[in-house]
């Protein structure tokens, strides 16, 4: 959207640098203009069976990779509902709004939840995780790839270590870190590997999906949770014949076959270094504007949080670079509000979105009155994609 806007009298022209939703790429938005196709015919299966086989390669998996028609957390749901009963106990990880979320779902269904509290901005320790599941006997252990509210990401292929030599299923919300940090599923063995549509996989909020090992599956099929809609077993019969349950979100289907294709073509490799470089300039960028880091010691490729300085209100930082300048990124989420700000290196995005962002918070900084050299964000960032 193009508007002339506020008190900078710029021409508002608008980035979306928020981790969820992404940029949606034009290739993937002239897809989705096309004229609405019916779901049970061959054109659309033909669509289903070329998504099915990419999102394979995406998720670095030989199982189904079920697609459901809902945002992210409704797959977070159905691996709770279809992979536990009540008063099964689970460990829960929680480091963030995310991880609390695991929390939640399982206390609504009825299971019994051992809770594994992580200091926010900090990784769980795999031991930790190791030393629980000896004492508890677990049934599952629900983690998250990339705490988005925090930007920390964790050691899934250490944890996976620890659950492979267990009966527990290890199960993983990579929903902000599919398709821009490593996730390996089969080699690594992670039982559930979680994602959504908005965030790496370049489309717009709508599609969730989740694929499952043979090992959970064993659980999928003593589970007595109740489910209808997120009945994974129907998904998976579906996808069995290259259909869906119910009528699928046909559009976006379409929006993420287009997706896919681009993504596949850059090879996960190309997807997990470019995004290397974008989180790194954004951490070197906060650095060089003597910002701290408000995860060091874990900072993910998906999403940077960075503390906003004393003397500088985090909301209105936020506020004025969306409002005045077109340029969105995030802000703290519940404990966080006002403390960190968040900027992601996510899915459609290259080296010079990163440099607008970096130079739109320089902008904004400067005059609120934070004292620093202008442009010394920018020529840091610069520095790391010259390297
Ligand atoms: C965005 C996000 C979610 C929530 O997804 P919705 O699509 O809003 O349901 C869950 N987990 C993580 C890590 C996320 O980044």
């Amino acid at each position: 959207m193009v508007a002339w806007k506020g008190e900078t009298e710029i021409m508002i022209k608008n980035f979306l640098m928020t981790p969820g939703p992404t940029p949606v790429p034009p290739e993937v938005l002239l897809a989705m203009a096309k004229p609405i196709i019916h779901h049970r015919t061959p054109q659309f299966q033909k669509i289903l069976q070329e998504v099915e086989e990419n999102l394979k390669y995406i998720f670095q998996t030989r199982e189904d990779v079920m697609i459901l028609t809902s945002s992210g957390t409704g797959a977070m749901e159905s691996a709770v509902s279809n992979l536990l009963s009540p008063k099964d106990k689970a460990i829960t990880v929680q480091g963030g709004k995310f991880g609390e979320r695991w929390t939640e779902l399982c206390q609504a269904y009825g299971v019994e939840t051992v809770i594994i509290n992580v200091e926010w901005g900090k990784a769980v320790d795999p031991k930790v995780i190791a030393d629980t599941l000896a004492k508890t006997k677990a049934k599952a252990v629900f983690t998250t790839l990339c705490e988005t509210s925090t930007g920390v990401i964790t050691d899934i292929k250490a944890i996976a270590e620890v659950t492979k030599k267990t009966d527990a299923v290890l199960v993983v919300d990579a929903i902000s870190g599919l398709g821009a940090v490593e996730c390996r599923m089969d080699e690594w063995g992670i039982d559930a590997v979680i994602s959504g549509s908005q965030k790496g996989l370049m489309i717009p909020p709508g599609l969730a999906f989740i694929a499952v090992s043979q090992k959970a599956w064993k659980l999928v099929e003593q589970s007595k949770c109740p489910k209808y809609y997120f009945d994974l077993k129907a998904a998976k019969k579906a996808v069995a014949k290259t259909d869906t349950p119910w009528t699928p979100a046909i559009t976006l289907v379409i929006g993420l076959n287009e997706a896919l294709k681009i993504l596949k073509q850059e090879t996960l490799e190309g997807i997990i270094n470019r995004h290397k470089k974008m989180a790194k300039a954004c951490r070197e960028a906060a650095k060089a504007l003597g910002l701290k880091l408000y995860s060091p010691t874990a900072s993910s490729d998906a999403v940077t949080a960075v503390e906003v300085p004393q003397g500088i209100d985090g909301e209105k930082l936020v506020k004025t670079m969306r409002d005045e300048y077109g340029v969105g990124i995030a802000g703290g989420q519940a404990q966080l509000k006002g403390k960190v700000f968040r900027i992601a290196s996510m899915g459609y995005m290259n080296q010079f979105d990163i440099i607008v962002a970096i130079s739109c918070l320089e902008t904004v900084l400067s005059k609120m009155g934070y004292k620093f050299e202008l442009g010394a964000g920018v020529k840091a960032a610069q520095k790391v994609f010259l390297e």
